[in-house]
């Protein structure tokens, strides 16, 4: 429990750490550069072109759009206004929150008149929470007890399996109530958070029995549904957190070693294009997928203090996510392929998706993720470091930033973090404070971390891979932490006893030349396809067990995740594999290592996946 952080009322179980709230945390360095990108691109100007966002959108009043988009979009929008101080944004995000706060009835409900569905009411909720946090909106609180009163009266009629997205998507609602719950102690809020569990899906026995095992076709399709899957990571901790029950602590490692074994990219997100598709690295992961997989490992963190899920959130955050937009924001996926050798309007192997789902663009095959993307970087920074029991706090995940937070003894500490991580090995982390503070530092030492190191003041003290190192002593101002986690190059063997290049948090793809064509829409929002300039079809020439590659560290510019801007090159040999074409318009299966080639060797460029918008991550090893 933290005396200055809201924790777990009784007689729900302790959690790890306590949130944060929304502003502790803010950006600097090259991540405050990122959400700035972001904010002078499609998150700072889609109300002005985008109907969805438009004044005609329900959660304006008007008679458009009416279900999940507004509420999606200001799950974005109000952190990444917070974390920026963005005048223009934070008022753009009153216009709509003070449209939400003044349109509760009498019943209870609020939003858009005609919604009945729950599940948009749920974003809503965390958008509320949110809003509360950053602002503390005496509207708020009240808004969410009239309307978990009006839910406890119509869902013994309205059920939770009317609305096929609420049933499935039932822990984001629960996430509210633990959070209403934990501040205003009102006991009926658990029997709801039962109650609406009880009507909701069982993620924790489907992933406990998990039966979905290949390429799936349109059979199951809300369990099998990519984003359902992603959100539902969380869900057994969810019921944790209501239960105190083992088989739910322990269900989000299943869920998560399911989804590993079955779809797993290299990654660290999974297939769905848009059900569940194998581990063909050809097949596509939805943006929404990528984001609430982060949410999800956000939340799993903070209920479970496990240090793997940190490690998988930097996975996500430093490949997957910048790897499906364009450099400078405008532009973004549908679906991303490990293997990415070409994105135009064509068919593909997808299981249902368009054929638009890989072009870059403001709305492609369909416009959730235009919607729900705005959400992944700023909810990444803000959760970069946690309160812990005993008035500590905790770094989660690392990133340039600066934290503002109180400590035990109800001290005021200011916590420092300067580093080009993930880029760079070294962390320092300087604390700030009036007078001296004793407390704990708790700071998660990556599992690839081996012969990590910390010194604090120049001192050594020892830290273990794959755990949470806690320093706990009385600290001064002016103090340093200094980190270093030693990025070694290592190789995982993959799809087709394929090979696939990480160093620390970061996965390396092929650099391939990229031609950028508008295919449709208006600048700067415009749909581009992009065509490769180089050839991709490369095995590669390396030891799995001792690799040896050249590494080039260039500097971290203003723009980074474009393949003209990326901080560290690695030189590999390899040869073409001409037997290696095109199938159904993406990089066919890649051939069971290893292969034969007899090709001229070549030295091949690779760049973080985050930078290489076409590219190949998992390559074909070469007979040696
Ligand atoms: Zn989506």
């Amino acid at each position: 429990m933290n005396n200055f952080y809201t924790s777990n009322r009784q007689p729900l179980p302790d959690t790890a750490f306590s949130f944060l709230p929304l502003g502790s945390v803010k950006p600097t360095g090259w991540l405050r550069e990122q959400l700035r990108i972001q904010a002078d691109s499609l998150t700072g100007n889609l109300p002005k072109f985008w109907e969805s966002l438009s004044p005609d959108s329900g959660w304006l009043g008007g008679g458009g759009e009416s279900w999940e988009r507004g509420p999606y979009y200001l799950d974005g929008l109000v952190p990444l206004a917070c974390l920026l101080d963005d005048e223009i944004l934070i008022a753009e995000a009153r216009k709509w929150m003070d449209w939400m706060l003044s349109s509760q009835d009498e019943s209870g409900h609020f939003g858009p008149k005609t919604l009945v569905d729950w599940w948009p009411l749920g974003v809503a909720l965390k958008v509320l929470t949110q809003y509360h946090e950053s602002t503390g909106d005496k509207r708020v609180i009240p808004l969410m007890e009239r309307f978990f009163a009006y839910m406890k009266h119509e869902l013994p009629h309205n059920r939770m399996y009317k609305h096929m997205w609420a049933m499935v998507r039932w822990a984001d609602i629960v996430l509210s109530i633990i959070w209403l719950y934990n501040r205003n102690g009102d006991p009926w809020l658990l029997e709801l958070a039962d109650e609406v569990m009880r009507q909701g899906y069982n993620w924790t026995w489907h992933f406990d029995d998990f039966a979905h095992t290949r390429k799936q076709a349109d059979l199951y399709p809300m369990r099998t549904h990519v984003v359902n899957n992603a959100m539902a990571i969380k869900t057994p901790a969810v019921a944790y957190e209501l239960t105190g029950w083992d088989e739910h602590r322990r269900g989000a490692l299943q869920a998560i070693e399911m989804l590993d074994k079955y779809h797993g990219t290299a990654v660290g997100v999974f297939t769905g294009d848009e059900h569940v598709a194998g581990k063909d690295p050809s097949q596509g992961t939805e943006l929404c997928a990528v984001v609430e997989y982060m949410f999800s490992l956000e939340n799993l963190v903070q209920i479970l203090g496990d240090p793997a899920f940190g490690d998988r959130l930097e996975k996500i955050a430093y490949n997957a996510l910048p790897g499906t937009f364009s450099a400078d924001m405008w532009a973004h996926q549908y679906d991303q392929q490990a293997n990415q050798v070409l994105c135009t309007i064509d068919k593909r192997q997808w299981t249902n998706n368009g054929d638009d789902a890989n072009i870059f663009g403001l709305e492609p095959n369909f416009g959730c993720c235009t919607a729900n993307m705005h959400q992944g970087w700023p909810k990444f920074a803000t959760n970069l470091w946690m309160a812990t029991p005993g008035d500590g706090l905790a770094a989660v995940a690392y990133g340039p930033c600066r934290v503002k937070a109180n400590v035990r003894g109800d001290k005021l500490v200011i916590v420092n973090v300067e580093t080009e991580y993930p880029f760079d090995e070294f962390i320092k982390i300087t604390l700030h404070m009036d007078s001296p503070a004793a407390f704990p530092l708790v700071l998660r030492i990556p599992g690839w971390a081996r012969g990590a190191s910390s010194r604090v003041n120049g001192a050594n003290v020892p830290v273990e891979p794959g755990s949470l190192a806690t320093i706990e002593r009385e600290w001064n101002d002016g103090d340093v932490v200094e980190l270093t986690f030693p990025m070694v190059v290592e190789v995982e063997r993959r799809y087709n006893d394929s090979v696939t290049i990480k160093r620390g948090p970061l996965v390396y793809s092929l650099k391939i030349g990229e031609r950028w064509e508008k295919v449709r829409g208006e600048e700067p929002h415009a749909d581009y396809a992009v065509s490769p300039t180089t050839p991709w079809n490369y095995g590669l020439i390396i030891d799995p067990e001792n690799p040896q590659v050249e590494v080039i560290r260039k500097t971290v510019g203003d723009v980074i995740y474009g393949p003209d801007f990326a901080p560290i090159e690695i030189k590999v040999k390899g040869r073409r594999v001409l037997e290696w074409g095109m199938e159904c318009s993406s990089a066919g299966q890649v051939p069971q290592s290893p292969v034969k080639s007899d090709e001229p060797v070549e030295e091949l460029t690779l760049i973080p996946y985050g930078c290489a918008k076409l590219r190949i991550t998992e390559f074909p090893l070469l007979e040696g």
